[in-house]
């Protein structure tokens, strides 16, 4: 595309912007935050990157409608924001919709008569688990400790400690991006190693999570102590997206970036981990540039010591790793 032709296309595009925000605004209550250009570094845990062109965090379900069919209709990007941990976001910032469900309507822990909980995507994983554990409710324990929301964890299959998300999961509750609710067993729903594939074209509500067993509060308490004490011992203290690529299949990434001798090797200011190789730290000013460019340091080292194509498991938001790699 020349660049004469790219003017009117982002003026468009701008219009198209004006006027959803002209549309959607008198729709929403004083209880849903609704912004243009809103810094999203300071709320993910890397602590880098851009504004969103609009964010806006839902106070009900409606109007989490009225958001996405007034952005559909306008062919407007919407993308998710959890708890920003599993994210590294543009410098640029997005060129979309971003929505969060950070308000206290979807933060719902419910244990049903029938031992099953229904949980809201925007819990946090830190409260699931000590909700749980006051409720008396085990299988939430290798949760602990992972710094997402449960919307995060389902898109993402978070897991730890031999444990993944799915595993504690019975049913979704999901929106498409056109507003549409439906309800999916786990059995309907396709899912792998941080992976969700329903996911990717829709927004996870909530979740009617199957607790493993009952147990006494101190019981399961321990075991969570267990955890947190492996994971104060082996993971950096500063900003991080966690593990920033995936295990190939039989081994792991910061084996490998370790024995390619790159830890504490630098881009700026984003640094490899010296207690984890598999993160990528902030060391204070880093940009996502920075970032990308660490990232592109270690899998060409890698590749070169040992014939891996490492795969991030951290996203690189609105974009995709490929096109930047
Ligand atoms: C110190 C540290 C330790 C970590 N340890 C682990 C670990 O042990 N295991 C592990 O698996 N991960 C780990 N992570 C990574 C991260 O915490 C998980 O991937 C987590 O599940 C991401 O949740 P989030 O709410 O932060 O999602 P975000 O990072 O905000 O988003 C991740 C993806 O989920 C999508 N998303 C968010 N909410 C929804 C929703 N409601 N519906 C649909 N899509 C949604 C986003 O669009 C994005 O694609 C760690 C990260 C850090 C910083």
């Amino acid at each position: 595309m020349s660049a004469i032709s790219k003017i009117p296309d982002l003026d468009l595009r701008e219009a198209a912007w004006n006027e959803f925000v002209a549309a959607v605004r008198p729709l929403l209550t004083p209880a849903t935050r609704f912004a243009e250009r809103e810094m999203l570094g300071p709320k993910t845990t890397m602590r880098v990157g851009g504004p969103a062109r609009v964010y806006a965090e839902p106070a009900s379900v409606g109007e989490l409608r009225h958001l996405l069919v007034a952005a559909h209709r306008r062919g407007l990007p919407v993308l998710m924001l959890g708890r920003g941990s599993n994210l590294v976001i543009p410098d640029a910032g997005v060129d979309g919709l971003v929505l969060s469900l950070a308000h206290e309507h979807w933060q719902k822990f419910e244990p049903q008569p029938d031992g099953r909980i229904c949980v809201g995507a925007g819990l946090r994983l830190k409260n699931l688990c000590g909700l749980a554990t006051k409720a008396g409710c085990k299988g939430f324990e290798f949760l602990e400790g992972i710094p997402g929301n449960v919307g995060g964890a389902l898109r993402m299959n978070a897991g730890a400690m031999g444990g993944w998300m799915f595993d504690v999961v019975a049913e979704v509750e999901l929106m498409s991006f056109a507003g549409e609710l439906r309800v999916m067993p786990k059995a309907a729903m396709h899912v792998d190693y941080r992976h969700c594939a329903e996911l990717h074209e829709a927004i996870a509500l909530g979740a009617v999570l199957q607790p493993a067993a009952s147990a006494g509060p101190t019981d399961i308490r321990r075991q969570i102590d267990v955890y947190q004490k492996k994971r104060v011992e082996s993971q950096p203290r500063e900003p991080s997206a966690g593990c920033i690529f995936k295990n190939p299949p039989g081994t792991s990434a910061g084996r490998l970036i370790d024995e390619a001798g790159l830890k504490g090797e630098r881009v700026g200011d984003a640094e490899v981990s010296a207690v984890h190789a598999n993160f990528i730290v902030n060391r204070g000013h880093a940009t996502s540039a920075d970032i990308i460019g660490l990232v592109r340091k270690i899998r060409a080292r890698v590749k070169d010591a040992r014939g891996i194509d490492l795969e991030p498991e951290v996203l690189l938001y609105g974009q995709e790793w490929r096109d930047v790699l």
